[in-house]
């Protein structure tokens, strides 16, 4: 048995093809945390995709490398930053910028439902495709603006983070 030292790498790419490096770590759980700390500011910056990836060291060639998580950068249907990413192998959506988490995720129990919510209303519902999903979320968006309520507010606090 040949015993490799693994790490892990989370990675984003800009919309202009750099990759933006953020280290490498023992854990997996560790390069989450980090890369979800850095979706949460990719509004600073136009962002195309990021991912997870874990590496073997003294590896040679494409064998060493197995991408564990990739996510697509896409504008929030209800903050409207490009804070909103998309994990792409299962289909869950979420937004990292602050005081928004609005989301879309594939039902696990049932064939073409799909759940969307915004906890700072605690607003959720099911529908039937992810296109209805984000309609739903900019109608929700587009009802809390013209009460007159910021989506970006601070005092809009999340439920989870
Ligand atoms: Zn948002």
């Amino acid at each position: 048995m040949v015993l490799t030292d693994r790490v892990y790498v989370p990675s984003a790419v800009e919309k202009d093809g750099s990759v933006v490096g953020m280290g490498c770590f023992s854990s997996q759980e560790t390069a989450l945390n980090v890369l979800r700390s850095f979706l949460k500011k990719s509004h600073q910056v136009e962002m195309e995709r990021a991912s997870v990836a874990a590496w073997d060291v003294d590896v040679v060639g494409e064998d060493a490398v197995t991408v564990l998580s990739e996510y697509e950068c896409r504008t929030c249907p209800v903050c409207h930053r490009t804070t909103f990413w998309i994990d792409i192998e299962r289909f869950k959506a979420h937004c990292y910028g602050s005081s928004c988490s609005a989301w879309i995720e594939e039902s696990s129990a049932e064939v073409d439902v799909i759940n969307c919510g915004w906890p700072p209303t605690r607003f959720a519902e099911q529908v039937g495709s992810v296109e209805e999903a984000m309609q739903t979320l900019r109608r929700i968006a587009a009802k809390a603006e013209s009460a007159g309520t910021s989506v970006t507010e601070p005092s809009f606090q999340t439920d989870f983070e």
